[in-house]
């Protein structure tokens, strides 16, 4: 049988020993003699697995206890409206920098809640793909914002800040939906990070928010009880029942990635990665990618063909030889391989491999 390697944006593959646990453990959960999904989440074993849980967060990001961890259902563009309700007013301004897709729709979604300050030109609809990080002078941002929004991974274009973007002492918020848990980070640089659990986090379900303590509960607004972050804060995310598969999941999740050697280990695997498959396509005729080498994404590599009539050939080809959910996002077209935590070099290898064959037999 050939290996099966998932290369989808999200939800994306799990590590393989993650599933295998899943699948051994699920009639019988820690002796409970039921599934995880049957277990009350005020029973002592699921409380034992939200401490746990915060723990195998806290010691990975290495987070202080000047930050709460909370963890959110509704995905990561419910972030788009909470943050803006939960930090800023809608006679308060804050700083949106766009330079992507997922950028643009939390700038959109937050002008409903905040007056906002736009760094770059605002964006188009239909949406117009973007290759740069944004240029901006950050002599002119208004330093009394409530707080400074980037994405640090644009998923579809395959854009990554290796660096933080001056924001002039305003607290910066960011979506790290696609790249939380895949680098070395420091908290400490942010007021706020947010990011959905099924890309490198587990499956869908929950969003991970790290927020600076003393920024809960300051708004001045009657929230929804399940909008507002304090509610989270005060009941260890579990003021109503939450998605506790998910939950579940997300605990392998992290447990695994400390078996990898925690961030250190997972930032050197991903780069050898995607340098592997930069290195290929920038040496090839048939293959090429748009973004300037120095803001290339580590964890999403688009990629066009030279001749777009191949498309879906290579699309069927590659699907056949094992190599599943290669399609670029309609708004960018050509192919994407999302090589997250939980895709091994071999699949890497493996890709490249068959783009090899592919352009010696349609070159
Ligand atoms: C996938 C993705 C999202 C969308 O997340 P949902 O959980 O589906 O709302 C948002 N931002 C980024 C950067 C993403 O990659």
């Amino acid at each position: 049988m050939t290996s099966i390697y998932n290369f989808s944006a999200g939800p994306a593959a799990l590590p393989s020993d993650v599933r295998q646990q899943i699948k051994n453990e699920l009639d019988n959960w820690q002796n409970t003699g039921t599934s995880v999904m049957e277990v009350s989440h005020r029973s002592p074993e699921f409380k034992a697995l939200m401490a746990e849980n915060e723990v195998l967060l806290r010691d990975l990001l290495n987070i202080s206890d000047a930050y709460a961890t909370l963890l959110i259902p509704g995905g990561a563009q419910l972030q788009y409206a909470m943050l803006p309700m939960n930090l800023s007013a809608p006679d308060r301004t804050t700083i949106y920098h766009v330079n992507g897709y997922w950028g643009s729709l939390a700038y959109r979604e937050a002008q409903r809640f905040s007056q906002i300050h736009i760094t770059t030109a605002p964006p188009v609809i239909p949406y117009q793909p973007q290759y740069s990080l944004g240029y901006y002078d950050p002599q002119s941002l208004p330093t009394d914002a409530d707080y400074f929004h980037y994405t640090s991974n644009e998923t579809l274009e395959g854009i990554q800040w290796h660096h933080l973007p001056d924001s002039q002492g305003v607290p910066l918020c960011c979506d790290m939906t696609s790249d939380l848990i895949t680098r070395q980070i420091d908290v400490n640089d942010y007021g706020m990070i947010y990011a959905s659990a099924q890309k490198n986090l587990g499956i869908a379900g929950l969003t991970l928010v790290i927020i600076r303590k003393d920024l809960i509960g300051q708004h001045q607004q009657q929230l929804p009880a399940l909008m507002d972050y304090q509610t989270y804060f005060d009941h260890h995310s579990a003021y109503n029942t939450p998605p506790t598969f998910v939950w579940y999941v997300m605990s392998l999740v992290l447990k695994w990635c400390q078996q990898q050697g925690g961030l250190k280990a997972i930032q050197a695997a991903n780069q050898e990665k995607s340098q592997k498959l930069y290195d290929f396509i920038d040496n090839s005729q048939f293959y090429n990618n748009r973004v300037e080498h120095d803001i290339r994404s580590e964890v999403n590599v688009p990629f066009m063909l030279k001749n777009d009539s191949l498309n879906e050939v290579f699309l069927a080809q590659s699907s056949a030889a094992g190599l599943k959910a290669l399609k670029g996002h309609k708004a960018i077209g050509g192919m994407r391989a999302s090589i997250y935590n939980a895709l091994p070099l071999a699949g890497v290898e493996a890709l490249i491999d068959f783009m090899y064959e592919f352009e010696k037999d349609h070159a």
